[in-house]
Protein backbone atom coordinates (compact mmCIF):
# COMPACT_ATOMS: atom_id res chain seq x y z
CA UNK A 1 0.00 0.00 0.00
CA UNK A 2 1.25 3.62 0.41
CA UNK A 3 4.31 4.46 2.07
CA UNK A 4 5.20 6.52 4.45
CA UNK A 5 2.05 9.12 4.72
CA UNK A 6 4.20 12.70 3.44
CA UNK A 7 2.37 14.61 6.80
CA UNK A 8 4.32 11.78 9.03
CA UNK A 9 7.17 12.24 7.44
CA UNK A 10 7.40 15.82 7.87
CA UNK A 11 6.83 15.23 11.50
CA UNK A 12 9.91 13.00 11.44
CA UNK A 13 11.85 15.38 9.73
CA UNK A 14 11.00 18.10 12.16
CA UNK A 15 11.36 16.69 15.32
CA UNK A 16 15.11 16.28 14.86
CA UNK A 17 14.89 20.12 13.80
CA UNK A 18 13.09 21.91 16.30
CA UNK A 19 10.74 21.17 19.55
CA UNK A 20 7.18 19.61 18.94
CA UNK A 21 4.89 20.42 21.97
CA UNK A 22 2.72 17.47 23.88
CA UNK A 23 0.07 17.70 21.69
CA UNK A 24 2.65 17.44 18.44
CA UNK A 25 4.31 14.74 19.71
CA UNK A 26 0.69 12.76 20.41
CA UNK A 27 -0.45 13.80 16.88
CA UNK A 28 2.60 12.29 15.07
CA UNK A 29 2.36 9.27 17.44
CA UNK A 30 -1.47 9.07 15.91
CA UNK A 31 -0.32 9.37 12.01
CA UNK A 32 2.48 6.84 13.17
CA UNK A 33 0.04 4.30 14.56
CA UNK A 34 -2.53 4.77 12.30
CA UNK A 35 -0.49 4.12 9.38
CA UNK A 36 1.20 1.16 10.67
CA UNK A 37 -2.11 -0.46 11.50
CA UNK A 38 -4.03 0.49 8.28
CA UNK A 39 -0.38 -0.84 6.30
CA UNK A 40 -0.43 -4.07 8.40
CA UNK A 41 -4.14 -5.22 7.68
CA UNK A 42 -3.76 -3.80 3.71
CA UNK A 43 -1.32 -6.49 3.17
CA UNK A 44 -2.84 -8.83 4.68
CA UNK A 45 -5.65 -8.26 2.77
CA UNK A 46 -4.11 -8.18 -0.94
CA UNK A 47 -2.36 -11.61 0.23
CA UNK A 48 -5.34 -13.07 1.14
CA UNK A 49 -8.44 -11.82 -0.61
CA UNK A 50 -9.11 -13.09 -4.18
CA UNK A 51 -8.94 -10.87 -6.99
CA UNK A 52 -12.24 -10.11 -7.39
CA UNK A 53 -12.27 -8.23 -4.26
CA UNK A 54 -11.95 -4.16 -5.04
CA UNK A 55 -9.75 -2.21 -2.38
CA UNK A 56 -9.56 1.39 -1.55
CA UNK A 57 -7.62 2.98 0.86
CA UNK A 58 -7.40 6.45 2.82
CA UNK A 59 -10.93 7.13 1.04
CA UNK A 60 -11.61 10.98 2.00
CA UNK A 61 -15.14 11.63 1.08
CA UNK A 62 -17.47 14.72 1.98
CA UNK A 63 -21.14 14.80 2.25
CA UNK A 64 -23.44 18.14 3.33
CA UNK A 65 -19.65 19.89 3.87
CA UNK A 66 -18.78 17.34 6.20
CA UNK A 67 -15.64 15.67 5.33
CA UNK A 68 -14.93 12.00 6.54
CA UNK A 69 -12.84 9.15 5.92
CA UNK A 70 -12.66 5.35 5.29
CA UNK A 71 -9.63 3.90 5.76
CA UNK A 72 -9.91 0.94 3.90
CA UNK A 73 -12.95 0.21 1.25
CA UNK A 74 -13.37 -3.65 -0.19
CA UNK A 75 -16.02 -3.70 -2.42
CA UNK A 76 -17.12 -7.71 -3.20
CA UNK A 77 -20.09 -9.33 -4.26
CA UNK A 78 -23.24 -7.27 -3.27
CA UNK A 79 -21.64 -5.78 -0.62
CA UNK A 80 -19.10 -2.95 0.39
CA UNK A 81 -16.77 -3.27 3.70
CA UNK A 82 -15.58 0.06 4.66
CA UNK A 83 -13.34 -0.69 7.30
CA UNK A 84 -11.84 1.79 10.42
CA UNK A 85 -8.39 0.62 11.23
CA UNK A 86 -7.94 1.01 15.06
CA UNK A 87 -4.52 0.40 16.27
CA UNK A 88 -5.42 0.78 20.00
CA UNK A 89 -2.96 -0.69 22.04
CA UNK A 90 -3.00 -2.09 26.09
CA UNK A 91 -6.91 -3.05 28.06
CA UNK A 92 -9.75 -0.91 26.94
CA UNK A 93 -12.87 -1.17 28.43
CA UNK A 94 -16.51 -0.18 27.73
CA UNK A 95 -19.21 0.60 30.43
CA UNK A 96 -22.60 2.34 29.92
CA UNK A 97 -21.85 3.88 26.70
CA UNK A 98 -18.22 4.93 26.89
CA UNK A 99 -15.12 3.71 26.18
CA UNK A 100 -12.43 4.04 28.24
CA UNK A 101 -8.31 2.99 28.55
CA UNK A 102 -8.59 0.45 31.41
CA UNK A 103 -5.00 1.77 33.26
CA UNK A 104 -5.46 5.99 32.84
CA UNK A 105 -9.57 6.00 33.28
CA UNK A 106 -9.35 8.03 30.49
CA UNK A 107 -12.33 8.44 28.02
CA UNK A 108 -11.59 7.71 24.36
CA UNK A 109 -14.04 8.82 21.48
CA UNK A 110 -16.33 6.36 20.94
CA UNK A 111 -15.68 4.32 17.94
CA UNK A 112 -18.74 3.18 17.57
CA UNK A 113 -20.41 6.56 16.82
CA UNK A 114 -17.64 7.55 14.51
CA UNK A 115 -17.99 4.25 12.69
CA UNK A 116 -22.46 4.81 12.61
CA UNK A 117 -21.46 8.92 11.58
CA UNK A 118 -19.58 7.39 8.69
CA UNK A 119 -22.00 5.06 7.49
CA UNK A 120 -24.82 7.34 7.50
CA UNK A 121 -22.43 9.89 5.36
CA UNK A 122 -21.24 7.20 3.17
CA UNK A 123 -24.73 6.46 2.56
CA UNK A 124 -25.72 9.51 1.47
CA UNK A 125 -22.82 9.93 -1.04
CA UNK A 126 -24.05 6.90 -2.79
CA UNK A 127 -27.25 7.80 -2.81
CA UNK A 128 -29.46 6.19 -5.01
CA UNK A 129 -27.49 5.32 -7.32
CA UNK A 130 -25.70 2.30 -5.73
CA UNK A 131 -28.89 0.94 -3.26
CA UNK A 132 -28.58 -2.91 -4.28
CA UNK A 133 -25.22 -2.88 -1.95
CA UNK A 134 -25.69 -4.20 1.12
CA UNK A 135 -22.84 -2.18 3.31
CA UNK A 136 -21.35 -3.66 6.42
CA UNK A 137 -19.19 -1.45 8.75
CA UNK A 138 -16.68 -2.64 10.51
CA UNK A 139 -13.38 -1.61 12.88
CA UNK A 140 -10.71 -3.27 12.56
CA UNK A 141 -8.43 -3.56 15.83
CA UNK A 142 -5.26 -4.48 14.33
CA UNK A 143 -2.14 -4.01 17.40
CA UNK A 144 -1.93 -8.19 18.87
CA UNK A 145 -1.92 -6.46 22.23
CA UNK A 146 -5.28 -5.08 22.35
CA UNK A 147 -7.77 -6.04 24.72
CA UNK A 148 -11.78 -4.53 25.24
CA UNK A 149 -13.29 -5.65 28.41
CA UNK A 150 -17.29 -6.26 28.53
CA UNK A 151 -17.54 -5.78 24.42
CA UNK A 152 -21.03 -6.89 23.99
CA UNK A 153 -21.79 -9.63 21.30
CA UNK A 154 -23.34 -7.80 18.59
CA UNK A 155 -20.48 -4.65 17.84
CA UNK A 156 -19.30 -4.34 14.59
CA UNK A 157 -15.44 -5.05 15.89
CA UNK A 158 -13.26 -7.55 15.06
CA UNK A 159 -10.65 -8.18 17.48
CA UNK A 160 -6.56 -9.15 16.10
CA UNK A 161 -7.57 -12.52 16.34
CA UNK A 162 -10.60 -12.32 14.47
CA UNK A 163 -8.94 -10.95 11.17
CA UNK A 164 -8.28 -14.21 9.24
CA UNK A 165 -11.10 -15.43 10.15
CA UNK A 166 -13.42 -12.10 8.89
CA UNK A 167 -10.80 -12.61 5.54
CA UNK A 168 -11.66 -16.59 4.74
CA UNK A 169 -15.26 -15.44 4.86
CA UNK A 170 -14.84 -13.27 2.16
CA UNK A 171 -12.83 -15.89 0.53
CA UNK A 172 -15.79 -18.07 0.63
CA UNK A 173 -17.80 -15.78 -0.68
CA UNK A 174 -17.91 -16.73 -4.07
CA UNK A 175 -18.79 -13.50 -6.77
CA UNK A 176 -17.11 -12.31 -9.98
CA UNK A 177 -16.35 -8.68 -10.55
CA UNK A 178 -19.05 -7.08 -12.77
CA UNK A 179 -19.23 -4.41 -14.59
CA UNK A 180 -20.95 -2.47 -11.21
CA UNK A 181 -18.47 -3.26 -9.36
CA UNK A 182 -15.81 -0.66 -11.50
CA UNK A 183 -18.67 1.52 -12.20
CA UNK A 184 -18.82 1.96 -8.05
CA UNK A 185 -15.01 2.47 -8.05
CA UNK A 186 -14.34 5.01 -10.59
CA UNK A 187 -18.04 6.88 -8.82
CA UNK A 188 -15.99 7.22 -5.88
CA UNK A 189 -12.61 8.04 -7.28
CA UNK A 190 -14.42 10.66 -8.45
CA UNK A 191 -15.79 11.79 -5.62
CA UNK A 192 -12.43 11.45 -3.31
CA UNK A 193 -10.70 14.58 -2.48
CA UNK A 194 -7.32 14.96 -1.71
CA UNK A 195 -6.46 15.68 2.19
CA UNK A 196 -3.98 19.06 2.66
CA UNK A 197 -1.11 17.33 4.49
CA UNK A 198 -0.19 20.69 5.39
CA UNK A 199 -3.10 21.50 7.48
CA UNK A 200 -2.64 18.73 9.85
CA UNK A 201 1.07 19.91 10.74
CA UNK A 202 2.54 22.03 13.63
CA UNK A 203 3.31 25.22 11.78
CA UNK A 204 6.97 26.03 11.27
CA UNK A 205 9.25 28.34 9.55
CA UNK A 206 12.54 27.94 7.46
CA UNK A 207 14.10 30.41 10.09
CA UNK A 208 13.44 28.28 13.33
CA UNK A 209 14.81 25.01 11.97
CA UNK A 210 18.00 23.58 13.06
CA UNK A 211 20.29 23.35 10.00
CA UNK A 212 22.27 20.62 8.81
CA UNK A 213 22.51 16.74 8.00
CA UNK A 214 20.48 14.18 10.55
CA UNK A 215 22.37 10.67 10.65
CA UNK A 216 19.79 8.31 9.36
CA UNK A 217 20.99 5.66 12.25
CA UNK A 218 20.41 7.83 15.29
CA UNK A 219 18.97 11.18 14.47
CA UNK A 220 22.21 13.24 15.16
CA UNK A 221 23.49 15.63 13.16
CA UNK A 222 26.85 15.15 10.66
CA UNK A 223 29.80 16.71 10.83
CA UNK A 224 32.70 16.54 8.04
CA UNK A 225 34.67 13.41 8.41
CA UNK A 226 37.22 13.40 4.88
CA UNK A 227 36.66 15.44 1.28
CA UNK A 228 34.11 12.04 0.74
CA UNK A 229 32.54 12.06 3.76
CA UNK A 230 30.51 12.74 7.14
CA UNK A 231 30.53 11.06 10.37
CA UNK A 232 28.03 10.78 13.16
CA UNK A 233 30.39 11.06 16.46
CA UNK A 234 27.07 9.74 18.16
CA UNK A 235 26.90 6.02 16.23
CA UNK A 236 30.36 6.06 14.50
CA UNK A 237 27.82 5.80 10.85
CA UNK A 238 30.22 7.24 8.19
CA UNK A 239 27.96 8.51 4.83
CA UNK A 240 28.91 9.57 1.56
CA UNK A 241 28.93 13.47 1.16
CA UNK A 242 27.09 13.40 -2.12
CA UNK A 243 24.48 10.62 -0.38
CA UNK A 244 23.75 12.92 2.81
CA UNK A 245 23.11 15.99 0.60
CA UNK A 246 20.60 14.27 -1.56
CA UNK A 247 19.02 13.09 1.30
CA UNK A 248 19.15 16.97 2.85
CA UNK A 249 17.48 17.79 -0.77
CA UNK A 250 14.52 15.48 -0.37
CA UNK A 251 13.81 16.92 3.16
CA UNK A 252 14.31 20.38 1.71
CA UNK A 253 11.74 19.99 -1.07
CA UNK A 254 9.62 18.38 1.47
CA UNK A 255 9.40 20.92 4.04
CA UNK A 256 9.39 23.70 2.15
CA UNK A 257 7.53 22.73 -1.13
CA UNK A 258 7.46 26.68 -2.33
CA UNK A 259 10.83 27.69 -2.08
CA UNK A 260 13.29 28.05 -4.75
CA UNK A 261 16.33 25.41 -5.18
CA UNK A 262 19.36 26.74 -5.51
CA UNK A 263 23.12 25.89 -4.91
CA UNK A 264 23.34 28.60 -1.73
CA UNK A 265 19.67 27.58 -0.17
CA UNK A 266 20.77 23.98 -0.10
CA UNK A 267 24.87 24.66 0.95
CA UNK A 268 22.78 27.00 3.68
CA UNK A 269 20.40 24.12 4.46
CA UNK A 270 23.22 21.96 4.76
CA UNK A 271 24.99 23.70 7.19
CA UNK A 272 27.90 21.66 7.16
CA UNK A 273 29.11 21.14 3.85
CA UNK A 274 32.80 22.75 2.74
CA UNK A 275 32.44 22.84 -0.97
CA UNK A 276 29.16 24.75 -2.98
CA UNK A 277 30.76 22.24 -5.84
CA UNK A 278 29.64 19.29 -4.19
CA UNK A 279 25.84 20.75 -3.37
CA UNK A 280 25.85 21.84 -7.42
CA UNK A 281 26.95 18.48 -8.44
CA UNK A 282 23.87 17.00 -6.66
CA UNK A 283 21.37 19.32 -7.65
CA UNK A 284 22.54 18.87 -11.63
CA UNK A 285 22.25 15.31 -11.23
CA UNK A 286 19.19 14.97 -9.64
CA UNK A 287 17.07 17.69 -10.82
CA UNK A 288 16.21 20.40 -14.07
CA UNK A 289 18.83 23.36 -13.95
CA UNK A 290 16.61 26.57 -14.69
CA UNK A 291 18.49 29.88 -16.17
CA UNK A 292 21.91 30.36 -16.15
CA UNK A 293 24.93 31.57 -13.95
CA UNK A 294 23.89 33.14 -10.35
CA UNK A 295 20.57 33.01 -11.40
CA UNK A 296 20.56 29.32 -11.82
CA UNK A 297 17.51 27.26 -10.04
CA UNK A 298 17.14 23.97 -9.95
CA UNK A 299 13.03 22.09 -10.38
CA UNK A 300 12.22 18.31 -10.25
CA UNK A 301 13.16 16.65 -13.70
ZN1 LIG B 1 24.35 8.30 14.17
Amino acid sequence: MKETPVALEIYNYLQQRMQLSPSEKTKQQNLYKGYVGEKALHALLKKNLPSHYLCMTDLLLESNQTEFQIDILLIGGRTIYPLEVKHYEGDFIIQDDGWYVVSSKSEIRNPIHQLKRMEVLFKSVLGNKFSNFDIEPNIVFTHPEFYLYQAPIDLPLIFPTQIMRFIQELQSASSHQSQQHSSLVHFLEEQRMTQSTYEQLPTYSYDHLKKGIVCTKCSEFLVPFSTLKLLCKNCQTKERIETAIKRNLVEFMQLFPGKKITTNAIYEWCDIIQSKQSVRRVLKSHLTAIGKGKQTYYVSK
